[in-house]
């Protein structure tokens, strides 16, 4: 007998699929057969991605870590034993009692969107380290210097409704591979080409969007922001203003003009290494065609300036008064329009009135040297810090501490499980119950169990409660189910109320917003002032610039010279089509497919260093290097090479990938990892 099971992908996407998952009786046990988009789910209609309709590999995949493993070998070595789940939950609560009996600080949650559930992310979770007193965690190795940017300029990190994509005139990719990582938002662009818009790519690379847009421009990395402000000034220069939208939603427009005067086209053209007819020309379509969207996402922001650069780009459809239209503004993220309820998820009263360090998880190589108090244990789940870390080297090197005590909860034993002192084999999504948001449109989405555990693997919720079991908390929490938990997962549905049951058969709800909706149509920007913050006080009164500007990369020619005369090239290492950060690496077909890893090089580029199409090559700079097939080809612009990623180490054939030259420097805004900010050299590699 069939049925089919409504379930939700749980990825580090944008596009947050309602799935179908079909499942069978056989031999007695429910066997998962198919995986498939569901068809009446608006934003994604029926289509999931490569990756994802492969879930069923994954799953069932023979590598899958079923039992809890304790190490046998020296950390790294991935030699580990089977023991009991009592075994190792007993040995795991003595340890961590004894640590937190000096300084709970002394204990780390490293994890970020392995699944991006509310359940199985940070609930149970952040109630054992609350509990616990552990540090927390600064989850900044992804999105936050954008996020913060939008939320000093308007309000909230909110944009654009994807549903209305299909209806701009316009749409700017910045930063934006939707080929690979935003399907259903290119389906729409798609559809806005057959009726006649036109597609603009910004990216240094000419990746599988920027290839089919009408239009690419190729900045060098990290000079975004000089764009953007280059933008403005030509916007002001020529009176190309929404003269009411700007009275009447907008603060600090004079401000915003004074330092716009430094951005003339030409300047930004030497700064970015573009034309400046480029510059002249993107601000007059961008006010000439209406309405105009960007979708921006978060690789521009990877760079030293990425948080002052979204608040440049966030600024332009005030300017413009592209907000007055659905189908015009911005999308970064939607994740602010939903009403997460995190205290109920993570229960802060846990803590009483302990105020524990924060541990920025975007420098966990330096921390884990130079923290003080030490950091003594790691419990890693939701995430692969060895390998997608920057500066893996040191991330690797503080992994092998002895001193150090590590518990993974994981599928597979990936870089990062090698050097557990126990690996605990946590469920996959067809295994457990969640429930979703998205951040890329605006419904939330449930996940039923498919099937049952498979193997004595345990939902990360199940684990941390056995845990808090172990470790005598008796906090009434700590006995919720899953159901109970995401049954408290949102606080509304928009201006409806939350209704899980409900939520949990349809498999998906709209928030409930007005089919046209536009968020800052009408202004209504949830900042201080109520409007869209040109100039943020916030920001002032911290010390910070409260203007928008163009912030150097790190690594340049400006900024390093001596540096970029040693290292000439700058390197970016955005998403391999076939993974998902570092997920499905391991997924023989998905792998078979990216081949092998493979470093892009300009023509230019690759005859001045006397390399080939096909040549195995070094990347190196003082952090570190790695090796992989030089693919020669006009995809990166002059001067940037780029690794398509993220690989897992352990799978290279020299055991390492991008991150080992990437650096710890922190962005302006956010506190983020800014691994796009980063030069190197590239040789042949020794025979
Ligand atoms: S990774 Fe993204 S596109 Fe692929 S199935 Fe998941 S949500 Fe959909």
């Amino acid at each position: 007998m069939r049925e089919i099971v409504q379930a939700a992908c749980p990825h580090d996407c944008p596009d947050t699929c309602a799935m179908h998952v079909t499942v069978e009786q056989q031999g007695g046990k429910r066997i998962a057969v198919h995986v498939a988009g569901d068809p009446s789910h608006p934003p994604t209609a029926g289509t999931l991605c490569t990756k994802v309709s492969r879930y069923l590999e994954r799953t069932y995949h023979p590598d899958r870590v079923l039992r809890p493993l304790r190490r046998i070998g020296k950390k790294g070595a991935g030699r580990f034993e089977a023991v009991s789940w009592d075994r190792a939950l007993d040995e795991i609560a003595q340890r961590l009692g004894a640590i937190a009996a000096r300084d709970p600080q002394g204990i780390v949650p490293y994890s970020y969107a392995g699944t991006m559930g509310l359940v199985q992310g940070e609930s149970m979770a952040q109630r054992f380290f609350n509990r616990l007193g552990a540090s927390r965690l600064d989850r900044t190795i992804c999105a936050s210097a954008g996020g913060e940017a939008l939320l000093y300029t308007l309000g909230v990190r909110q944009g654009t409704d994807l549903e209305q994509f299909q209806n701009s005139r316009q749409i700017i990719f910045w930063g934006a591979n939707a080929v690979a990582s935003n399907l259903h938002l290119w389906s729409r662009a798609q559809e806005a080409k057959r009726r006649g818009a036109r597609l603009i790519a910004i990216d240094p690379y000419r990746s599988l969007t920027a290839e089919r847009c009408h239009e690419h421009i190729a900045p060098l990395p990290g000079t975004d922001g000089a764009l953007a402000m280059g933008l403005i000034h030509v916007l002001i220069r020529e009176g190309w203003l929404d003269r009411r939208y700007i009275e009447d939603h907008t603060l600090g427009f004079e401000a915003l003009a004074e330092r716009a005067l430094d951005y003339d086209p030409a300047r930004v053209a030497q700064i970015c290494s573009i034309s400046a007819s480029a510059v002249e020309r993107l601000a007059q379509e961008y006010w000439q065609v209406r309405p105009t969207v960007i979708r921006l996402n978060y690789g521009m922001q990877r760079a030293h300036g990425g948080g002052s650069a979204v608040r440049a780009i966030a600024c332009l459809p005030a300017l413009a008064g592209h907000w007055r239209d659905p189908a015009g503004g911005l999308l970064l993220s939607s994740s602010g329009a939903f009403a997460v309820n995190e205290a109920g998820l993570t229960r802060p009263e846990l803590l009483g009135k302990r105020t524990p360090r924060t541990i920025n998880m975007s420098t966990i190589g330096e921390a884990l040297h130079r923290a003080s108090p030490p950091i003594e244990a790691l419990i890693v789940y939701n995430s692969n810090p060895v390998a997608v870390a920057p500066q893996s080297a040191q991330v690797a090197q503080g992994f092998a501490r002895e001193d150090l005590f590590t518990v993974v909860l994981e599928h597979f034993l990936t870089d990062t499980a090698d050097y557990a002192d126990f690996v605990l084999p946590a469920t996959t999504q067809l295994e457990h119950l969640d429930v979703h948001r998205s951040y890329g449109h605006l419904y939330q989405v449930a996940n039923n169990p498919a099937i049952e555990p498979l193997g004595e693997a345990a939902p990360n919720s199940e684990i941390f409660r056995r845990l808090a079991g172990k470790m005598g908390f008796t906090d009434e929490c700590f006995q919720e189910s899953d159901e109970e938990i995401a049954a408290q997962a949102f606080l509304s549905c928009g201006s409806a109320p939350y209704d899980w049951q409900g939520l949990r058969s349809q498999g998906w709800q709209r928030l409930d917003l007005p089919a046209d909706y536009a968020p800052f149509a009408q202004g209504n920007f949830p900042t201080p002032s109520g409007r869209c913050e040109f100039y943020s006080q916030r920001l002032a009164d911290l010390g910070l610039d409260p203007l928008p500007d163009y912030v150097a990369p790190y690594e340049g020619p400006v900024s390093t010279p001596a540096l970029a005369q040693r290292f000439p090239l700058a390197i970016i290492s955005p998403p391999a089509r076939n993974f998902l950060n570092s997920s499905f690496a391991n997924v023989q077909s998905l792998r078979g497919t990216e081949g092998e890893p493979r470093l892009d090089m300009h023509p230019i580029d690759a005859a001045a260093r006397g390399i080939a199409d096909g040549d195995m090559v070094e990347v190196f700079n003082d952090r570190g290097s790695f090796c992989l097939r030089a693919r020669v080809c006009e995809r990166p612009r002059l001067g940037v090479v780029v690794a398509l990623s993220i690989w897992w180490k352990k799978l290279a054939a020299d055991g390492k990938n991008a991150n080992e030259v990437t650096h710890q420097r922190l962005t302006d805004l956010g506190r983020a990892a800014s691994f796009y900010d980063c030069l190197v050299e590239v040789r042949r590699a020794a025979k």
